[in-house]
């Protein structure tokens, strides 16, 4: 089983490779990923930082090659990298501009691959499937990459996507990784705990990403990690928000419009309600609950000195219900 989880791990490898070649070094490649690459603004050295590739657009060219230098079937298939069926052989990939997931010590665990075509019913992004060398809830795209400078800068951002990985790491914000297509897990959390207490999260700016933002919000306090985050304008993302700018004025505006949950909570729901005591009490409730999931007790005190100062209530009180809360759940 051992053998089997080091020949999958070897065959991304010989995978990865192998796309990034053909990025670089076939037309098909260059014109039509490389340039795709280009065109979204990627410098060279981030595409080589991160290990992108190309797969041909073609029905099983990379299973070929790859069978002719020797690697198994068996393996292709585990990894998810071939699809076989009993009349016929593709390669998942096909046609597609190719990141590489890498786990903590580097090596390639499985792909993200995109679609360059607008078609709608193409899915934009294709994953490896969950595989003995892959479990999409324990791994964080980019931590390879970013673990020296979340270590180095207590402190990592949290994103949706690949390219706002990219695009943010190029912008000089180097202590980047996404969770990329998954829901946020308690596994990752902790595996960015390994590196740093302080995490930053900055989702879409849109429904689905303010939504995801409160229940990251809440799954990083259980874990006893520091949260903040970053709420951008409506319709952005990281990427398009950091091409929008230069680096130094992402940069101010991260350090100017990063704040702790209380705030982010505060702002995002007191929104036209500030004279609405229900609502006000609602959201006063709101945010007692995720200070309750705090594990540490100073923390929770600081949190309810905060609380207590924006939302204008006693700390008794605060105090007092974050208590009766943590008995309900114990
Ligand atoms: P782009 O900027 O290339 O259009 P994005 O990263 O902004 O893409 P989103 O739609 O915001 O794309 O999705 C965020 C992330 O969720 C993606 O980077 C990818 O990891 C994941 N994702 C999106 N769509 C899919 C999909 N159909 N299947 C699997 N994962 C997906
Ligand atoms: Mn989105
Ligand atoms: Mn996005
Ligand atoms: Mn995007």
């Amino acid at each position: 089983q051992k053998d089997e989880r080091e020949s999958m791990m070897i065959v991304s490898a010989f995978a990865q490779k192998y796309f990034t070649r053909y990025l670089w070094s076939e037309n098909e490649g260059r014109t039509i990923g490389l340039s795709y690459l280009r065109e979204r603004g990627i410098r060279d050295e981030i595409i080589k930082k991160y290990e992108l590739g190309f797969c041909p657009d073609a029905k099983d060219t990379f299973t070929q090659a790859a069978q002719k230098e020797g690697y198994k079937m068996d393996f292709l298939e585990k990894t998810g990298l071939t699809i076989k069926r009993d009349d016929w052989v593709r390669d998942r990939f096909a046609g597609r501009v190719m990141f590489p997931i890498h786990n903590i010590a580097g090596r390639v665990i499985a792909f993200g691959g995109r679609t360059l075509k607008s078609d709608k019913n193409v899915a934009k992004y294709l994953n490896s499937p969950e595989s003995e060398i892959y479990h999409k809830s324990r791994v964080l795209y980019g931590i390879f990459q970013a673990k020296r400078d979340i270590t180095r800068l207590d402190k990592c951002y949290l994103v949706e996507g690949y390219t706002d990985v990219l695009s943010l790491h190029q912008a000089g914000i180097e202590n980047v990784v996404a969770s990329s297509g998954t829901a946020l897990t308690p596994d990752q959390i902790r595996l960015i705990k390994r590196f740093t207490p302080n995490i930053t999260i900055i989702y879409d700016g849109d429904a689905a990403g303010i939504k995801a933002s409160l229940r990251g919000i809440d799954l990083v306090l259980e874990e006893g990690v520091n949260v903040k985050v970053l709420l951008l304008p409506d319709g952005e993302d990281p990427d398009s928000f950091a091409r929008s700018m230069s680096s130094g004025q992402l940069q101010q505006y991260i350090a100017e419009h990063e704040t702790d949950f209380i705030r982010f909570k505060t702002q995002l729901l007191m929104k036209g309600a500030e004279s609405d005591p229900i609502s006000k009490a609602r959201l006063i409730n709101d945010i007692v609950r995720s200070i309750a999931m705090v594990p540490d007790a100073i923390t929770r005190s600081v949190y309810i000195q905060e609380c207590s100062r924006l939302m204008d209530v006693q700390e008794e009180i605060l105090y007092t219900e974050v208590r009766k809360i943590k008995f309900r759940d114990n």
